[in-house]
């Protein structure tokens, strides 16, 4: 295929499909010197200082056609600080990511239930999807898990990287082998009532086992990779990903490059492919999606240093051999099967809008042989 007929076909499976990252922190755009979201912003790809690492601009958001992304709150975890402290800074980080969607009103807007997220997309919006990351914001309080609901949290990750009253560090020796402690099989259960849909990542084989079991829908993965490829605490066993396979959830790849390949900062998005690939013969292409951690990972991977590199994505994809509606679902179809199910229904199916800009459009004029 020509090269301009093949950036146009994978431009219009990208306008097509659903794009939705399934682990951002977007709220941090604006907390460094000199940035805004609404500014491009060249961004290098390897590790920067975790605060000037900024990867989401609105014309990057633009360029690539995303039609939602998970704003993941972010509750600093100092240890021996009291939970009420940690709570108030997630309501703090709350209220930066509900700040975006009021001063970018144009582009950016909260999704709440799966018919906000067809309102976003029929609206030209990107909507946000609020997350936690790490219940030790909750302390050891379920009202806490409530009113974080009522603000407009759609998803939970309990796990994070210190002790929580719901679940042990993954990483230290004494938490690796801790089951859910009773708090923590207290929230789920109460995620399950509410319609929050639980995410796994950060957590360890044994607690996420019972995760699995108390779990009464789709169970997310949100940013992680193969243990099987690369040997990392923070990735799946290949019986990890298909018990979530079985609960109908996804696995966000992950775009951080030391759990993609051990100890190397070079892994590259054909790496990426790699663990894809891996994921998709144990469970299928339905179980996959992308979880970036765009301003929250120190480095990301060559290739996909931020969405400008979404079109390459989907070349890799289509050189695989994978199906237009495969990558579709990677993209982040199969992420927002699990989110509707979860956070109800849609009120209805929008028709799928070109938002992809101008720079494919512009190629389609040019080339007589458009697949447009
Ligand atoms: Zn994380
Ligand atoms: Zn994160």
């Amino acid at each position: 295929m020509p090269v301009c007929r093949l950036e146009l076909y994978c431009a219009n499976i990208l306008n097509r499909s659903w794009v939705i990252d399934m682990h951002t922190h977007v709220q941090f755009a604006e907390r460094f010197p000199r940035r805004n979201l609404a500014r491009r912003h060249l961004n290098l790809h390897l590790s920067l200082p975790r605060w000037g690492n900024a990867r989401i601009d609105i014309p990057a958001l633009r360029a690539a056609g995303v039609n939602a992304m998970v704003a993941s709150i972010y509750a600093m975890e100092f240890p021996f600080l009291p939970a009420h402290l940690h709570f108030e800074n997630a309501l703090a980080d709350l209220r930066a990511i509900e700040r975006l969607t009021r001063c970018y009103a144009d582009d950016l807007v909260l999704v709440r239930s799966g018919g906000d997220l067809d309102a976003a997309r029929q609206s030209g919006r990107v909507g946000l999807i609020v997350a936690l990351e790490g219940a030790h914001a909750l302390g050891s309080d379920i009202a806490r898990l409530e009113t974080l609901h009522e603000s407009g949290l759609r998803s939970l990750q309990p796990a994070h990287w210190l002790h929580n009253a719901c679940v042990k560090a993954n990483w230290s020796w004494w938490g690796r082998g801790q089951p859910l402690m009773e708090f923590g099989r207290e929230v789920v259960k109460r995620a399950n009532e509410l319609g929050i849909l639980l995410d796994v990542a950060h957590m360890s084989s044994r607690a996420l086992r019972d995760v699995f079991e108390l779990a009464d829908g789709p169970v997310i993965c949100s940013h992680a990779g193969a243990r099987a490829l690369c040997n990392a605490k923070r990735n799946l066993f290949d019986e990890e990903i298909r018990a979530l396979a079985a609960t109908g959830g996804v696995l966000g790849m992950t775009f951080y490059p030391f759990y993609l390949r051990r100890f190397s900062p070079l892994a590259t998005l054909g790496r990426m492919v790699e663990h894809i690939d891996h994921v998709v013969q144990l469970v299928g292409p339905e179980h996959v999606g992308l979880g970036s951690d765009y301003n929250g990972a120190p480095a990301i991977i060559c290739g996909l240093r931020d969405y400008r590199g979404l079109p390459e994505f989907v070349e890799r994809l289509l050189a695989r051999g994978y199906r237009p509606e495969d990558i579709a679902g990677i993209l982040g179809g199969n992420f927002r099967r699990a989110f509707v199910k979860t956070c109800g229904k849609p009120h209805h199916c929008p028709p799928p809008q070109t938002r992809v800009e101008s720079r494919w459009e512009a190629l389609c004029d040019e080339c007589p042989q458009s697949p447009c």
